[in-house]
């Protein structure tokens, strides 16, 4: 009991639950909903202490320099990314669509780990790393293919790399990257970009619209795992604080609108969401 006497108020995830009860909600996932699945996060407790330089999209479209640091760098990082596994965080949000509680996703990151545990309705906002599209001529490959010409073009790349680079994120040395042999796109040679919006770039209208649709036809909004720095995700938070819907917040550490949420659990995504799923399946207490 807190000094009013309110006995809700002294546990958040129980507050949480009773703001969530009998809406049906949307949620916000960030990076910090896969962490747990071993994907680093950006600005977590973690991450935030390393130095970030990350890929510029207009740096990436001009320069083949650019381009080919990425990809000598990619072929490592998507060897760990594309083995990563949904965790109970992913698991708990498809749990709670399939009972009808979340009408879905909008998601700030690109590995496919929501649909990976089975949620239906998501919004990738950022794209997709398991997609690559040509410069050129627009024609859409999976990262899957281009992995595998990547690393046939580049034998050896993955163990050599991997002596240089051990934690799979370090720089690699520019003699080692001038060597590497970037793919171009099958059809037209011409060169390609992952499906993922960069730094600098658009999210494309298209896909904003329709992340403001099903905001729009939810009751409440839930935001796991993001800081909110980055404004293509706040968007969401400052929408559904204009439509006077209440706004909820599951993240370890501070986040940006922190002062907008009604109800606020300061943990792990992973031990709080599958706790969430079970509160709300319960039924209501009178
Ligand atoms: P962010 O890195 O800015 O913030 C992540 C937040 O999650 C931090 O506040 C962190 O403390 C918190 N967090 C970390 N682990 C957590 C856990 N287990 N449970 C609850 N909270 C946890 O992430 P963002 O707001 O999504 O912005 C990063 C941008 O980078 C996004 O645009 C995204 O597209 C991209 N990104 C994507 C991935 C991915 O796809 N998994 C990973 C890194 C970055």
């Amino acid at each position: 009991m807190n000094p009013t006497g309110d006995a809700r108020s002294v546990d958040p995830l129980a507050a949480l639950a009773e703001l969530l009860r009998g809406r049906r909600f949307v949620v916000l996932t960030g990076a910090g909903c896969s962490t747990e699945s071993g994907i680093p996060d950006y600005r977590g407790p973690e991450t935030r202490r390393r130095a970030r330089n990350p890929i510029q999209g207009r740096e990436f479209v001009r320069s083949d320099e650019v381009r080919r640091r990425y990809w000598a760098r990619a072929v490592l990082g998507w060897a760990r990314f594309s083995g990563a596994q949904p965790n109970p965080a992913h698991l708990a949000l498809a749990r709670l669509e399939r009972e009808g509680r979340l009408l879905g996703l909008i998601t700030q990151n690109v590995d496919g780990l929501h649909q990976a545990a089975g949620s239906r309705r998501v919004v990738e906002l950022h794209g997709t790393l398991a997609e690559v599209t040509c410069l050129a001529c627009g024609a859409v490959e999976a990262r899957a293919s281009l992995q595998e010409r990547l690393l046939a073009n580049n034998p050896g790349w993955l163990e050599v790399a991997h002596e240089i680079a051990p934690d799979g994120d370090a720089e690699l040395p520019a003699a080692e990257i001038a060597r590497f042999r970037v793919q171009p796109c099958l059809r037209c040679l011409g060169p390609l970009k992952p499906r993922v919006v960069f730094f600098g770039e658009n999210v494309a209208r298209p896909i904003v619209d329709e992340a403001f649709a099903l905001l729009d036809g939810a009751e409440a909004l839930l935001v796991v795992g993001s800081s909110l720095a980055v404004f293509s995700g706040y968007r969401f938070v400052l929408r559904a604080s204009q439509r006077g819907i209440p706004i909820a917040l599951v993240n370890l550490g501070p986040a940006r609108g922190e002062e907008l949420c009604a109800a606020r659990v300061d943990g792990r995504a992973g031990a709080i969401l599958p706790a969430l799923a079970d509160a709300l399946a319960e039924p209501r207490h009178s």
